[in-house]
């Protein structure tokens, strides 16, 4: 069976996304903390038929990143990786610490990078969906790195997605507010999508999106 790796399928859009991938591949779900939530994930896809496992690991660690690449291996050819794991902070910006600069970048910059140059020492054709933000495209204030750490990971999808031509699609999907703990901690009175709706449009960038596309939610 072909395998799909979701990195930060434990909750929210990682984890809708993980379930609806089920219906194709074998499903990889990475997490970083919540064991329990990812072991859920896990059981949702087993009660609707499909196959799954979950694998810790810190996306923005390039050991922990080859660990789920080469665990992912395990089960099949590696067709598809989902770079969704990312961290959010509000904070006016002479209050937003370089360590916080740092930490935003680590996991949302580095560690899809750390995810890509893994899974490219297997995958052979596939397809590797990045998860930006539509305030990486039209930034909003208080949240200058975090919409940095978005505009850099659509920059990385289309250079990358011309390097890596037709074998290897490179798609982005830009989310805007989407009802999962990111936005419920940061901004509890917005209204989002619901999960599943940015999942949806994931599953079309991955059947149709264009290399190097980066595809907002309407
Ligand atoms: P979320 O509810 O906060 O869930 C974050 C997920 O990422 C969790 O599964 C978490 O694992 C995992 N994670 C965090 N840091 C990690 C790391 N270093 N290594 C591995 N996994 C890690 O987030 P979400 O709202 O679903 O967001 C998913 C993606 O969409 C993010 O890239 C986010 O920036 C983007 N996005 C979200 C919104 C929104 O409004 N929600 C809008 C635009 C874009 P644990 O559960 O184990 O902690």
């Amino acid at each position: 069976m072909d395998v799909a790796i979701v990195t930060g399928a434990s909750r929210g859009i990682g984890r809708a996304t993980a379930i609806k991938l089920a219906r194709e591949f074998f499903v990889v779900v990475n997490y970083l903390r919540n064991r329990e939530k990812a072991m859920q994930t896990v059981a949702t896809i087993e009660s609707m038929g499909g196959s799954a496992t979950m694998v810790q690991g810190d996306v923005s660690n390039y050991e922990d990143a080859k660990k789920i690449v080469d665990k992912a291996a395990e089960y099949g050819e590696l067709r598809i990786l989902i770079n969704n794991a990312g961290i959010y902070n509000v904070k006016p910006f002479i209050r937003m610490l370089p360590s916080e600069w740092e930490q935003i970048f680590q996991v949302n910059v580095f560690g899809t990078m750390n995810m890509i140059r893994a899974a490219l020492e297997h995958m052979e054709e596939g397809v590797i969906v990045n998860i930006a933000s539509v305030i990486g495209i039209y930034p909003i204030p208080d949240a200058a790195a975090y919409c940095a750490s978005k505009a850099a990971v659509i920059a990385l999808t289309k250079s990358l997605a011309q390097e890596l031509g037709s074998k290897i699609k490179v798609v982005c999907v830009a989310p805007k507010g989407t009802n999962t703990d990111m936005l419920r901690k940061y901004h509890p009175y917005a209204i989002g999508d619901p999960p599943e709706k940015v999942a949806e449009y994931i599953l079309r960038a991955i059947e149709r999106g264009r290399g190097g596309e980066c595809i907002t939610v309407d």
